[in-house]
């Protein structure tokens, strides 16, 4: 635990929580500490990432634990490799059961990234990754699509939600990406049916954001119960 302190100075690791989860000295320890295939640490190796950066080292664990999280790391710092892992890690194998895995993006542009990124990240494993795109709001019934993770804006996830074209009802993982931004008021009321219609109730909810106003916090705790803060560096740098 001193050690863990130690290391988290190092790397400008803040922590805040109860039995926090000690912190990825390198990828190899996704598989010694948790098991994690092969075909994962492959994907990012060849991506050519050889250090977790501080968010990863950090992030990836806690999730793993099955904590909840808000995390707060600068743009630029691998965010979405720190909830991307942990979500494959634990869907472990593509499912017909339905949407597993939800990542909401404040606008399309940022959901056609993340998207690309997962994909990249779950090379090899054949996990059906979907972006919710205006066509497929048009033709698709997700409850007869198979459909592993969704990644998608509030608006259109939310749109899918009272057509009825999808089931959240067995989400395991959400993560609200650039949670400042989704928390603009005209997004707030989109979230909140989007969180309830996820009625699993071992759900696991994250939060990632650049910065991480009071505002988003006070709300972030609304939604998420004994959720482990991480920031990186300062809390509004
Ligand atoms: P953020 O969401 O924090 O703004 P991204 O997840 O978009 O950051 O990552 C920024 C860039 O860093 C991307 O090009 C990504 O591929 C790259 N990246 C992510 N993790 C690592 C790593 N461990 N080592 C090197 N580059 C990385
Ligand atoms: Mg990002």
């Amino acid at each position: 635990i001193e050690r863990d302190a130690v290391f988290r100075k190092k790397h400008k690791i803040h922590v805040s929580g109860n039995d926090v989860a000690s912190p990825l000295k390198n990828f190899a320890e996704l598989s010694s500490r948790y098991g994690c295939e092969s075909y994962l640490l492959q994907n990012i190796a060849d991506l050519g990432f050889k250090e977790p950066t501080p968010i990863q080292r950090q992030a990836i664990p806690v999730l793993l634990s099955g904590q909840e999280c808000f995390a707060c790391a600068p743009t630029g710092s691998g965010k979405t490799l720190a909830f991307v892992c942990p979500m494959l890690m634990k869907l472990k194998h593509p499912s017909a059961d339905g949407v597993r895995a939800v990542i909401l993006c404040p606008t399309r542009e940022l959901a056609t990234q993340t998207t690309r990124e997962c994909k990249r990240v779950a090379k090899g494993k054949k996990f059906r990754i979907t972006l919710m795109t205006r066509e497929l709001l048009r033709k698709a019934d997700f409850s007869k699509l198979p459909c592993d993770i969704i990644i998608s804006t509030p608006q259109r996830l939310r749109l899918a939600i009272r057509k009825k074209k999808i089931d959240l009802s067995r989400v395991e993982y959400l993560v609200l990406d650039e949670s400042d931004k989704l928390f603009e008021i005209d997004m707030l009321k989109k979230i909140d049916s989007i969180v309830k219609a996820c009625t699993n109730p071992s759900i696991v909810r994250s939060l990632f954001s650049a910065t991480l106003p009071d505002f988003v916090e006070e709300l972030a705790r609304t939604i998420m119960h004994d959720a482990v803060r991480v920031i990186i560096g300062r809390k509004n740098a």
